[in-house]
């Protein structure tokens, strides 16, 4: 978790610095590095965003497995796993749906 803030923390940094870069180099009139250190600011840009999406997916997670712990029934995330998103609901690993969870461990055994 900590890493992911650690990642998208750093990734905003290069990206404030490139961006800032490009504005000096379109004042000095030097188009080319300006859009080399655009699109390096860009690709940081989006570094950072998904990083910190990660962050809080891993800190709603946290959350989720804590209230689990204490024997709370907590509703499930959404979506339930990155595993169910990607596979648009055909497996599932670490899901925080019940009813999926079973189905898997049935499907396993
Ligand atoms: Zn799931």
């Amino acid at each position: 978790m900590i890493t992911h803030r650690r990642y998208e923390l750093a990734a905003t940094a290069g990206a404030v610095i490139l961006a800032a870069l490009t504005v000096a180099c379109v004042y000095r009139d030097l188009l080319l590095p300006a859009v080399g250190l655009a699109l390096g600011a860009a690709v940081l840009l989006e570094a950072a965003v998904r990083e910190r999406r990660r962050y809080l997916r891993a800190v709603e997670e946290a959350e989720w497995a804590r209230q689990q712990a204490l024997g709370l029934a907590p509703a499930p995330l959404d979506p339930c796993c990155l595993l169910g998103k990607t596979s648009h609901g055909a497996a599932h690993r670490a899901c925080t749906d019940p009813r999926t969870r079973q189905r898997d461990e049935r499907d396993s055994a």
